[in-house]
């Protein structure tokens, strides 16, 4: 990438913020994590292709995105010419979950039936897991979408590994058990970006229009991320203060009964103005399909319990001025 860490020094003057750095370059994802996840991709879709000729296979997720860390999985999404429904996509994961397991340098094979079913498993004598969908291809778009935003401004990716090892560190980072996923953290964290005054982060969205218009050829995806030039924020916060007003955001000021999270329009949406949106204890819509994508948490004590986090933390960490105080920085990677 190219930043180099001389730049990010300049919104770390303070403990908290050296610290996030630090946090940063001990666990962000290596070139050579990137390297590996990429040859499995290219020997599994050669193998797939024995199975379904046309089948191509992507890496999405925090892999491609520029939010990875060492010990992320790889999520990937395979495109066939089907029609997108439950029913096809299970067969096709049936079907690739014999053939998967008859393969040397895979393992553990699982098929999960979630709204988005997925097969899970591992790379032969290793830790790293990967998660396979087929034609969910809003991945694709949105993982492009989050990339262009970590390359908008320096302070991203380090600022949202941190969100992500905090979230992680209080048990609120696991949709499989009503809390948040890390798509979602992530879209919580660009969205307060985008309303802080004066903002860190526009639109890209509303800015470029046709570099995420939801119908681009999935080929020109990637290419169309690079020609989004970065973005000039006025705001000059350092990383410790955006962490810290992301924790107040959230703990004090966004009203989780009447707002919905909207990183496409860089603001909130009033609930009342969307009927399907009411029930709902956190809202948090897809900038391509539109639909919640914090619908995991639908019980009232996850949702208290994620309220409360933010709140417990900020006190803390306002107090303290320092991030052990939030997470055992020593054993986090
Ligand atoms: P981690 O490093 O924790 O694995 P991640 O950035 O890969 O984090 P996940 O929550 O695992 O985040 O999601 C992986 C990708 O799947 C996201 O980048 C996004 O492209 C896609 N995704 C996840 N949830 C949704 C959703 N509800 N709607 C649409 N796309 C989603
Ligand atoms: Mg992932």
């Amino acid at each position: 990438s190219p930043e180099t860490p001389n730049d990010l020094q300049l919104y770390a003057n303070d403990k908290v913020s050296a610290q996030m750095v630090e946090l940063f370059e001990a666990c962000r994802q290596q070139l050579s994590d990137l390297y590996r996840k990429e040859t499995f991709r290219a020997q599994l879709q050669k193998d797939i292709q024995s199975l379904y000729p046309d089948a191509r296979l992507y890496l999405t997720g925090s892999t491609m995105s520029g939010l990875g860390c060492r010990s992320s999985d790889a999520d990937l999404c395979l495109v066939l010419r089907l029609r997108k429904t439950y029913d096809k996509a299970i067969n096709v994961l049936s079907a690739l979950l014999k053939l998967l397991r008859t393969l040397a340098y895979v393992d553990r094979v699982l098929l999960i039936r979630a709204t988005v079913p997925i097969l899970r498993f591992k790379e032969k004598g290793s830790n790293l897991e990967f998660d396979l969908n087929v034609n969910n291809t809003v991945g694709i778009r949105n993982t492009f979408l989050l990339k262009s935003y970590t390359h908008a401004d320096i302070r991203i990716r380090p600022l949202m590994l941190v969100i992500k090892k905090w979230a992680r560190h209080c048990e609120i980072n696991d949709a499989s058990k009503g809390t948040l996923s890390s798509y979602t953290l992530a879209l919580m964290a660009l969205n307060y970006l985008q309303i802080v005054r004066p903002p860190v982060l526009p639109s890209l969205q509303r800015d470029h229009p046709s570099c995420f218009h939801p119908s681009l050829d999935l080929d020109m995806i990637p290419n169309g991320s690079q020609s989004v030039p970065s973005y000039k924020s006025k705001n000059k916060s350092s990383l410790g203060d955006l962490f810290l007003g992301f924790l107040k955001y959230y703990a004090s000021t966004f009203r989780w009964d009447s707002e919905i999270i909207s990183v496409r329009e860089a603001t909130t949406l009033p609930k009342n103005a969307f009927p399907s949106w009411k029930s709902k204890f956190i809202s948090v819509e897809e900038p391509f399909e539109k639909h919640n994508v914090a619908r995991a948490v639908y019980e009232k004590d996850k949702f208290d319990t994620i309220k409360e986090k933010f709140a417990e933390s900020y006190k803390i960490l306002n107090e303290k001025k320092d991030l052990n105080s939030l997470l055992p920085l020593g054993t986090i990677i």
